[in-house]
């Protein structure tokens, strides 16, 4: 199959990450006979030295004519009294909206070598494999009217909340889809108890639930689902909920997989004409300025985001399952890097990347 992929290294750690991401995949499509032809563009903080822009018009081109885009991650110290729109968070959010994908998969798996990363009680973690999917091109983060105005007393801070039918659709199916193929359980979160948006979001997902009969449908509300994830985590399978809701929620999955290094991410749009689904996978942790250059950054979640890339966009589900378990022999071998806590010295970003292939290979 020919594989066309945009690589996006973005800023700090996320340099250090793809690259070990950008192995595996290379290794993987040599492996299965998959001729792949990788570009590379800028985005984030590298792209405003470079260009004056977060997401310039050459990647937005490029990553539209990619059949996917594998990014690392973008933020950079300087820029944090910047205006929004001058930010390289900016870039993140820019590439989203054009790729147009609107459900980000995050996947969250207690691994068994790690059982003791968690500062949760074995007893609680352990079994935990469940998918968040988060709606990823609407909501707070994008609705209009927003901005601040006024001064003095009166300065005030606005920022609009707004759901479509289609848009509650689109990503409810998504998560109804995957469970299908998983343990046959959504949980829809919300907070329909205050806001109209969410009564809307659990009309919709509630008239979708009968077209999968095999499916079974649970409501929670958004305090609630914050506690049953760190109280019972093991009760969940696909998890899907609003843009706002999953960015926070998700981040518990951090604490249940251990190290927020572990964490890769999925966000998919629709198919293409070719068949490909449009997807932009990247690892859930940012920019990490605080150990960025330092060739010790945990790139497990940005390699599982290559995984990813080949289950969802090209439904290579062997090139995918080949990439997990070597994923799991990596972390059962004890190489990791320093946040995972290993017993003895630990390996370098770099390093993984290297078992990861010879995991791969052997
Ligand atoms: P962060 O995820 O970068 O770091 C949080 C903590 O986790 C830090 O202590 C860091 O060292 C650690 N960490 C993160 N990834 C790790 C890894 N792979 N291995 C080992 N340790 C890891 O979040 P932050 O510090 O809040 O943000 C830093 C910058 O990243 C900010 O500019 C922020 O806006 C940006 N950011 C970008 C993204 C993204 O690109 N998707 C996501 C979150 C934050």
């Amino acid at each position: 199959m020919e594989l066309n992929v945009l690589i996006l290294p973005g800023d700090g750690i996320g340099t250090e990450v793809t690259r070990e991401a950008v192995r595996v995949l290379t290794h993987v499509a040599g492996k299965f006979k998959h001729t792949l032809h990788i570009r590379e563009a800028l985005l984030g903080g590298v792209a405003i030295h470079k260009t004056g822009s977060p997401f310039p018009a050459e990647t937005e081109q490029m990553a539209t004519s990619a059949d996917a885009t594998l990014m690392g991650a973008v933020g950079l110290p300087e820029f944090d009294k910047a205006p929004p729109d001058k930010r390289p968070e900016r870039g993140l959010l820019g590439i989203r909206k054009t790729l147009g994908v609107y459900a980000n998969l995050r996947p969250v798996r207690a691994y068994k070598a790690l059982m003791d990363s968690s500062p949760l009680k074995n007893h609680l973690v352990n079994g935990t494999d469940m998918i968040i999917v988060r709606e990823l091109t609407g909501g707070i983060y994008y609705g209009t009217p927003r901005g601040i105005s006024g001064s003095g007393a009166e300065e005030r801070g606005v920022n609009t909340m707004s759901y479509t039918r289609a848009e509650i659709e689109r990503v409810t199916r998504m998560a109804f889809e995957l469970a299908r193929q998983r343990r046959k359980k959504v949980t829809s979160v919300d907070k329909s108890n205050v806001l109209e948006t969410s009564q809307l979001w659990r009309k919709v997902v509630t008239e979708v639930g009968p077209a999968y009969p095999d499916v079974e449908l649970e409501h929670l509300l958004v305090d609630n689902c914050a506690m049953q994830l760190i109280l019972n985590p093991k009760r969940f399978d696909v998890v899907v909920m609003e843009n706002m809701f999953g960015d926070i929620l998700s981040d518990e999955g951090a604490v249940l997989a251990g190290s927020i290094g572990m964490l890769p991410s999925a966000s998919i749009g629709d198919q293409k004409p070719s068949g490909v689904w449009v997807g932009l996978y990247e690892p859930v942790h940012g920019s990490a300025p605080d150990i960025a250059g330092e060739n010790k950054a945990n790139p497990l979640g940005a390699i599982g985001s290559v995984a990813a890339m080949f289950e969802y966009s090209f439904k290579l589900k062997e090139e995918a399952a080949a990439v997990n378990r070597a994923v799991e022999e990596v972390l059962n071998s004890g190489r990791v890097t320093a946040d995972l806590r290993p017993k003895g010295t630990p390996a370098t970003t770099e390093q993984v990347g290297q078992a990861v292939c010879e995991a791969i290979a052997s």
